[in-house]
């Protein structure tokens, strides 16, 4: 996946001045959040929301900034009365103050709360928006998509990534504006109370800010880094867990561990390395500002000493000068939170830009009703894998198949049987050439519309965590119950079903491991009768059933195979045998076609293929046609 780096966080600048950073026309801060502009489509939904917590927040803030002002009025008019015994003090004017104070904290208590919850809802639905958005839009992706990313890693994407801008959309832009507004605030406070002040805390603020923003970028980098390398843990654990099995019969449990691990490690030396670089700007922050804060109120008692000033003055001054500091600090956190969702909002929109090279044409032509299967063509079709461009897997394959007719695909494993698939469903498009259904070109026909004029049964059945009826009804969710029980009937799946403890409400579990290969087998089989295409793609199992279990699937394919065009491909003599005609591929050509019979009397490829399954001694397990070596 091309990453484009943003503009203007080139990697490889050498140590520059760092003030050069700063220059160039638009602020290099700004671009540094680009990324994050790519949010606001998902905000715009919620404009009522942000009204409403902005609004909170201004109340937030405004009771907040009234507090030093309030605890002016009582030391001075209250505590200290200028040459007052504290026999004069009214006691019932404080107790009123007080009040004015409490009333204050509430109104903060109640803001600042209503503010938390507006503002977390805002992240947490913009979050499960656009996780959905993400999800939606990876699902459309051809193959080619998934072969250069992983699973694992789309899924990092989708949670990890979500929640690091779920956390900067719903507390750190908040915890940003606050402090942004209560530093406006207490500033303009300050320049009303003490003006000559306003120069040296703008100064401190600058001196503190700049080096942030330097550091930041830094910051980012290192947050997108981790977040990649997290991404490769998971991409690494989901692969393993699918194939748990396999991992243990050959007990690579310790070594998969530890390959989870590097990658796990690296993770966390990279968390590490961003952590130390906030944790600087941290400790920068922090000490800038508190040195600032005590130098000034170590000036401001001197004042009081020497009567240049009253002390109710000086504890509104100090409490201004306290909340400008740690606003400050507290954006530079900030800052450091909307850089790390600027690095996860960049990856996930790397997902949502993703363009699959398969797409529905612009004008898509309608596909006429089909009685009774359909004809397909395969005209003259070159192909390579976009993976592998320089390897041909079909060189001008040519193939007519009447509607309504049976054929099967027989051929060396590595022929291009599979990939006749996979191009018919227009995973991919071919190179050269043009495969057609009933004259159409592929490439003209909606996608959706193609494949639901397909049905395939997959070597290896895919079952989904459900129920059996589910599983049934997976394609065609509006089939009616007894539907989808005849179906089942017909791909004898009620002949297992009645063993079952609950029937077709049965669980079956996440990729159906609670069923044996024949039982996944005819429900993938049910699953094509009841979408009823006009075409049938038929990958024969291997070896995965026994053989009075072969005999039931058998016998549920030649049902689904009735008054429809089906392409199988053949693994076993009977199939074969039993097909209208016979194709041999053999190095993404067609070579030969007939009958069995035609075939054998020929004594080419078929021949010598067929002779290998009557007689498998010698040429290993000879399972079916593709057992030979190409
Ligand atoms: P068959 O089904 O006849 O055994 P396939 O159609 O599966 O043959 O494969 C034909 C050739 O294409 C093989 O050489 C295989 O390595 C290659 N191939 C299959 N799938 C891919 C893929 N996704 N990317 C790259 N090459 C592939």
């Amino acid at each position: 996946m091309a990453s484009s780096p943003a503009p203007g966080s080139s990697p490889d600048v050498p140590p520059a001045p760092p003030p050069a950073a700063a220059d160039g026309d638009a602020p290099p801060a700004a671009r540094r959040l680009q990324p994050l502009r790519h949010l606001l489509p998902y905000l715009k939904p919620y404009k009522l929301q942000i009204a409403l917590a902005t609004l909170f927040l201004l109340g937030a803030a405004g009771a907040t900034l009234a507090l030093p002002a309030a605890i002016r009025v009582l030391v001075d008019g209250g505590l200290m009365l200028p040459g007052g015994t504290p026999q004069d003090i009214r006691l019932d004017a404080i107790g009123d103050r007080f009040l004015l104070l409490f009333a204050a904290s509430v109104a903060l208590g109640l803001f600042t709360a209503a503010r938390f919850y507006m503002v977390t809802w805002i992240g947490e639905r913009v979050t499960t928006d656009l996780r959905q958005a993400v999800y939606a839009h990876v699902l459309t992706q051809s193959p080619q998509f998934f072969e250069t990313l992983k699973t694992g890693e789309v899924l990092s994407r989708l949670t990890t990534d979500t929640t690091v801008i779920q956390n900067a959309v719903g507390s750190s832009v908040s915890m940003g504006l606050r402090s942004a507004v209560m530093m406006a605030g207490a500033l303009a406070l300050l320049l009303a109370t003490n003006p000559q002040l306003v120069i040296t805390v703008l100064a401190v603020v600058v001196v503190v800010v700049l080096p942030a923003l330097i550091i930041g970028r830094r910051v980012r980098k290192l947050s997108r880094a981790s977040q990649d390398r997290i991404a490769d843990a998971s991409a690494i654990a989901g692969e393993v867990l699918n194939a748990i099995p396999v991992v243990q019969s050959f007990v690579q449990e310790r070594a998969e561990a530890q390959r989870f691990g590097e990658s796990n490690e690296q993770a966390f030396a990279t968390a590490v390395r961003r952590t130390g670089t906030r944790a600087m700007l941290t400790a920068f922050v922090i000490i800038g500002v508190f040195g600032f804060l005590l130098w000034s109120l170590y000036g401001g008692v001197q004042a009081v000493v020497e009567g240049r000033t009253t002390a109710g003055t000086l504890s509104q001054t100090a409490l201004y000068i306290a909340l400008i500091a740690s606003s400050v600090a507290v954006l530079a956190e900030v800052w450091g939170d909307l850089l790390r969702a600027s690095g996860a909002t960049e990856r996930l929109m790397e997902l949502l830009d993703a363009r699959s090279p398969i797409a529905d044409p612009p004008q898509p032509r309608a596909l006429p009703a089909a009685a009774s299967g359909m004809r397909v063509t395969f005209d003259e079709v070159h192909f390579a894998y976009p993976s592998r461009p320089g390897q041909q897997v079909l060189r001008g394959l040519a193939l007519d198949i009447d509607a309504g007719q049976t054929v099967a695909l027989v051929g060396p494993s590595g022929a291009g049987k599979t990939t006749v698939f996979q191009l018919l469903q227009r995973f991919y498009d071919a190179g050269r050439g043009r495969i057609a259904l009933d004259g159409i070109d592929l490439r003209e026909l909606r996608l959706a519309e193609l494949r639901a004029r397909i049905a395939v049964v997959p070597q290896e059945a895919v079952i989904f965590s459900g129920t059996l009826l589910d599983n049934i009804r997976y394609g065609r969710s509006d089939a009616s119950e007894a539907d989808a029980k005849a179906a089942a009937a017909a791909a004898f799946v009620d002949e297992f079903v009645a063993r079952l403890p609950e029937g077709y409400a049965t669980q079956v579990g996440e990729r159906g491991v609670r069923l044996s290969g024949g039982q996944r087998q005819r429900i993938a089989i049910a699953r094509a009768i009841l979408k009823n295409a006009p075409l049938l793609l038929l990958d024969e199992a291997t070896s995965a059933l026994d053989a009075a279990s072969e005999r039931v699937v058998q016998a549920a394919l030649e049902r689904a195979m009735v008054g429809r065009t089906t392409i199988v491909i053949a693994h076993r003599l009977a199939t074969v045998q039993r097909a209208d005609r016979i194709l041999v591929l053999d190095h993404g050509q067609l070579v030969e076609a007939g009958t069995h019979a035609e075939l054998v009397a020929r004594s080419g490829l078929y021949a010598r293929l067929a002779a290998m399954q009557f007689n498998p001694e010698g040429v290993g397990a000879g399972i079916g046609m593709g057992g030979m070596p190409a």
